[in-house]
């Protein structure tokens, strides 16, 4: 472990990148983007679209070649076995709009305990218990016999979500998990988010309604394959920045002990 690999308190970050770029194509979509993600801390990423966000995810669960380095808990990613890293860092996908997917939402979730199955082994009760665990905690339990296909799409959202929820990884990376849910379960979302969080683990979220995003911790702000700032929650500069990616369309006022982002209609 070398000295960039810990945050201000001493402890392992959960996730760094140096000079990290990736490319689409033949277009660099991430470019020397330099990533330091506390742990036990929840950390929303905001920016315009084709910011680069959900390519930044998928690099950091090794799903994209790229170049420069990226460190899960202190260690290289790619000197990690592919088991070891889906362990210790899950993954919900941005979701498609189609889903021909005809597994039940049960065995959906039950994808999310692979990394701890043997070749031979099976699903073991560990697996069933977190599997169901997982279910309960978002609400999709009654499901669990119904085909994803015939779910609605905030429904499917909160399979999904206990898909990623059963991993039971140190870190979870979300690509806007409120997605079709509705504000009920936008709600649910936070306070699960929040139990992570007193758990110990790390939450890296991409939202979209800034107004959520605001309750995170941490702050970065994305536009044009970079980060253009990083920063706690109440930073007034960062309010300023994602002010300023967003065209100055919304305007982040105070309520209360929280903020809103509230459109400009100038
Ligand atoms: P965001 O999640 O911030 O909206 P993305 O990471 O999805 O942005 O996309 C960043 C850029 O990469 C966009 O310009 C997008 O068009 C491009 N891109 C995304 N996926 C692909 C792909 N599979 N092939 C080529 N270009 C892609
Ligand atoms: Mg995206």
């Amino acid at each position: 472990m070398t000295e960039t690999n810990t945050a201000l308190n001493g402890d392992i970050l959960a996730l760094e990148t140096q000079g990290l770029g990736v490319k689409r194509g033949q277009r660099s979509v991430l470019k020397d983007l330099n990533l330091k993600i506390s742990p036990g801390r929840w950390c929303a990423i905001v920016g315009p679209n084709g910011a680069g966000k959900s390519t930044l995810l998928q690099a950091l669960v090794g799903i994209l070649p790229y170049a420069g380095d990226v460190f899960l808990l202190g260690q290289p990613l790619q000197h990690q076995s592919r088991q070891l890293r889906a362990r210790r860092i899950a993954w919900l996908a941005q979701s498609s709009v189609q889903s021909a997917d005809d597994l039940t939402a049960y065995d959906v979730v039950m994808l999310g305990r692979i990394p701890y199955q043997s070749w031979l082994g099976g699903q073991s009760l560990a697996d069933h218990a977190a599997a169901e665990r997982a279910l309960k905690l978002t609400h999709a339990w009654a499901w669990r016999d119904r085909p994803l296909n015939t779910l609605s799409g905030g429904e499917k959202q909160r399979v999904l979500l206990a898909r990623l929820l059963a991993v039971e990884a140190d870190i979870f990376l979300m690509d806007e998990p409120l997605a079709n849910l509705d504000p009920p379960h936008q709600v649910d979302w936070l306070v699960l988010v929040r139990q992570l969080i007193a758990q110990g683990k790390t939450v890296v979220s991409v939202l979209h309604d800034l107004t959520f995003a605001l309750y995170a911790d941490d702050l970065i702000v994305m536009s044009d394959g970079k980060i253009q700032y990083a920063g706690q929650r109440d930073d007034p500069a960062l309010h300023r920045e994602i002010e300023n990616v967003f065209e100055r369309r919304i305007a982040i006022q105070a309520l209360d002990t929280h903020w809103v982002a509230l459109p400009t209609l100038t």
